[in-house]
């Protein structure tokens, strides 16, 4: 793995290891970015156990970017597919068959679980920035990782201090 510098250890969410990690140096000061590719598709299908249904896949090249666009969509393709006759549609999610109330659960639970950008909050999606002093904090870009960078410069200043005093 390439890396200028020596403190960083960019990569330590497991969930993002296991996701296709690519590792690139990025321009800005020390930060160096990573990829994170999740998303999510949503396709009707026929089940052989379930029938027809609705299902929400994790997919690197889905079209929704977070569980709750994904559920949405799900409720609103059951009830397309539904007022064209079929009488049972269901959602389904890692192979469990959902009500569109859990559904809804299961979109918060998932969004609880994806990596956020440490400096906005913003879902990490596509390119993911770390920088040498930033342990396993991730950030979205590099504006807001040398933000990130630059602050922990200051509270490393301020710890010397304090030790000199
Ligand atoms: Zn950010």
């Amino acid at each position: 793995m390439a890396y200028a510098g020596g403190i960083g250890k960019c990569i330590s969410l497991e969930h993002l290891v296991q996701t296709n990690t690519l590792v690139g140096l990025a321009r800005s000061t020390r930060a160096r970015s990573t990829k994170v590719d999740e998303m999510y598709s949503v396709n009707r299908i026929i089940h052989e156990r379930h029938g027809s249904v609705v299902q929400i896949e994790r997919t690197e090249n889905g079209s929704l970017l977070t569980p709750y666009q994904a559920v949405n969509r799900a409720i609103h393709e059951r009830r397309l597919w539904m007022e064209s006759g079929i009488k049972k549609v269901r959602i389904l999610v890692d192979e469990q068959v959902l009500t569109p109330k859990q559904a809804e659960f299961w979109a918060n639970e998932e969004y609880k679980s994806l990596p956020k950008c440490e400096g906005c909050a913003k879902i990490l999606n596509g390119d993911v920035v770390c920088h040498q002093l930033s342990g396993s904090k991730l950030f979205c870009s590099t504006v807001c990782a040398d933000k990130d960078y630059l602050e922990e410069v200051e509270k490393r200043k301020d710890e010397e201090e304090i030790e000199y005093l």
